[in-house]
């Protein structure tokens, strides 16, 4: 027989797990029942496309046995089984796709986002019982295996007796210490209240047997009778008035995978052509890899209270990608495979309802709890963000209105309505400013005037941000406008009279300023829109100097280049000495003035200096004069 060792990142797990993090050790049960009825499903729904397996629903189920003597628990299904490759794997590796993150991130909060996510389920036996063994016989093998181990010390398997498919593991209880009590396990009380707890909502009946006394008389007999601890009422069949708050909370970390109460759960029954129950829940945090490749958006999909599916990703569109949850509909046909699952016209009804279900509730909690419903932003807004973007505004409608941004006056997220509501008189546009962070934006001279006129100005420090809002155009009429636009226009008539004069004479000494600059710039004018700074960059049409930057930062060979505009403060005491260079024909001082004057610009702008050498030394002599 060989010895076989853990993983190493499942041993470290194993004695974390076991030691600190499941301080709630009855959970043991939930897990072992959970992974029966998965098991069962497995075998019920693979009997569905293979008619040999001859499986009746009714005869699958879950069995427990209590042996005081022995000081064991038997849970046993008889499911789908493990091969012994199966036992290999599935039981000697804790987070299997998750090892490589674990080496990665090794602060303790992190290895428990593991635990959460990957479910290290069947470990948790290991916080009661000083010995595990398992054995096992799948559908798919002749013979049968059990596998055995003590916990962190690695385990073994051997093949053995076993003529039924399924699984049966025995969990040999730890020894009872002055502060712990594990007797407790072998009461029937104890496991009837915990499954009534945890597991009352599996499908498949879970039995005891159970010993009842009958006294007739002075004769006392004694029978033993199968009892079903559950009620098999699937929790979101049950109405939402008969299920506790913490009964959803505990079905969705467990379904889930989550460490996590979620932050909103919501159950919805919809009677109809196509008729279905959903039981919908809003994760209070993204998953760890939320925002990568691996993660699969869907939904689980029951028929008539068996699962045929587990993420089925028809039923949420990308935009709602974060919501978890499962459907169960009795007009979808247990045979749906995922290839008709496309062209099936109940799918495609479900999902348009789930979808103006997750709509409402996220309004709803927009309305109802801001708080929450800003935290759930924060951490799942750029996906709504995408949803306008990527169907080109298609979905601009159904979501702009649950989109929030930071904005200047009062530093809060508002949504687009409650800043339109805020306008002030004479307000057409919605501004906005673009930058890293909110403090980076507020130092950019375009802002400054733009609030001095009263305006609240929206911040964007989403790359995409800007990208969404050209998509969208306009909100409710109002259009937007980049503080950094050349067309932004907030200068009375006779200022704009006299600011177009200005540049009309100036034009020359631009022209030559320009030159100086070769091609990185389309114009230099000055302007009124700075109070006190000297210099800003704008951009004309569509592509802002932000757009620039991110479009350019992406790996694609394909680089745009925004028209950017110079505008110098005519009121700066700097445009008097531009204008007296040009008239005595210094040209070298106005070259110097000039690639100075861009410099500084571009750094305000985030930019950086194509010839930072030359630009510092034109500084320094400029100061040694
Ligand atoms: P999880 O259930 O989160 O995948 P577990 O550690 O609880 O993690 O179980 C690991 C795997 O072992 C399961 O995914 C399943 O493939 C297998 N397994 C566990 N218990 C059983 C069982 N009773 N019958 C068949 N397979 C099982």
């Amino acid at each position: 027989m060989k010895k076989k060792q853990f993983k190493a990142e499942s041993k470290k797990l194993l004695d974390m797990m076991i030691n600190s993090i499941y301080t709630n050790r009855e959970i043991f049960l939930r897990e072992l029942i959970s992974n029966a009825s998965d098991a069962l499903d497995k075998l019920y729904y693979k009997s569905l496309t293979d008619t040999e397996l001859n499986i009746k629903k009714e005869d699958l189920e879950i069995r427990i046995e209590l042996d005081k003597k022995e000081r064991s628990i038997v849970i046993r299904d008889n499911g789908i089984g493990m091969t012994e490759e199966e036992l290999e794997n599935n039981l000697g590796t804790i987070a299997r796709s998750g090892s490589e993150l674990f080496k990665e991130n090794n602060e303790e909060t992190k290895d428990m986002q593991i635990i959460g996510q990957f479910g290290v389920g069947f470990y948790s036996a290991f916080m009661i019982s000083k010995r595990v063994k398992v054995t096992s016989k799948s559908i798919n093998s002749e013979k049968a295996y059990s596998w055995e181990s003590t916990g962190a010390d690695g385990f073994s398997i051997q093949e053995c007796d076993k003529k039924e498919n399924g699984t049966e593991i025995i969990l040999y209880l730890k020894d009872n210490t002055e502060e712990e009590n594990y007797d407790e396990f072998l009461e029937n009380y104890t496991i009837e209240r915990l499954i009534k707890k945890y597991s009352d909502y599996i499908s498949y009946p879970i039995i005891m047997k159970e010993e009842k006394i009958e006294k007739d008389d002075d004769k006392e007999t004694t029978t033993i009778e199968d009892k079903i601890l559950n009620s098999r009422v699937p929790i979101w069949k049950k109405d939402r008035k008969d299920v506790k708050d913490e009964e959803y909370q505990d079905f969705y970390t467990d379904k889930f995978y989550d460490y996590e109460k979620p932050s909103r759960t919501f159950r919805s029954v919809v009677e109809g052509k196509c008729s279905f129950t959903s039981l919908l829940f809003i994760p209070s945090h993204a998953p760890y890899d939320y925002y990568t490749k691996e993660y699969e958006k869907g939904l689980q999909l029951y028929s008539k209270g068996v699962l045929i599916m587990d993420k089925c990703n028809d039923l949420l569109p990308d935009y709602f990608s974060f919501v978890k949850g499962l459907v169960d509909s009795e007009d979808i046909s247990l045979n749906i495979s995922r290839e008709t699952l496309q062209e099936n016209h109940q799918i495609a009804a479900i999902a348009k309802g789930i979808e103006s279900k997750i709509k409402k509730e996220l309004e709803m909690m927009l309305k109802e709890d801001r708080e929450q419903y800003e935290t759930i932003f924060k951490n799942f807004g750029n996906q709504l963000k995408y949803g306008i973007y990527t169907s080109y505004g298609m979905k601009k409608e159904d979501l702009q209105d649950l989109l929030l941004y930071t904005s200047s006056k009062e530093k809060k997220l508002l949504t687009l309505k409650e800043y339109v509501d805020n306008m002030i008189e004479n307000q057409e546009t919605i501004y906005y400013a673009c930058g890293e962070t909110i403090d980076k934006i507020d130092l950019l001279p375009q802002v400054e005037t733009v609030k001095d006129k009263g305006f609240e100005i929206l911040y964007l420090t989403d790359y995409m941000d800007e990208f969404v809002f050209k998509v969208m155009q306009e909100y409710n009429g109002k259009k937007f406008m980049n503080v950094s636009d050349e067309a932004i226009d907030l200068d009375s008539e006779e200022e704009k009279e006299a600011l177009k004069k200005a540049n009309e004479n100036n034009k020359k000494l631009f022209e030559k300023m320009q030159e100086f600059l070769n091609d990185s710039i389309s114009s230099i004018q000055f302007t009124h829109r700075l109070k006190n700074h000297p210099v800003c960059l704008t951009s004309k049409g569509d592509i802002s100097v932000e757009m620039e930057k991110v479009m350019n930062a992406m790996p694609t060979d394909q680089k745009v280049k925004a028209n950017i505009v110079m505008e110098i403060n005519e009121n700066h005491e700097i445009s008097k000495k531009l204008e007296d260079l040009y008239k005595k024909n210094d040209f070298d001082s106005l070259m110097k003035y000039t690639k100075i004057l861009y410099a500084q610009a571009r750094l305000i702008e985030g930019l950086s200096l194509e010839n930072p050498t030359e630009i510092t030394n034109l500084i320094c002599e400029e100061l040694s004069k």
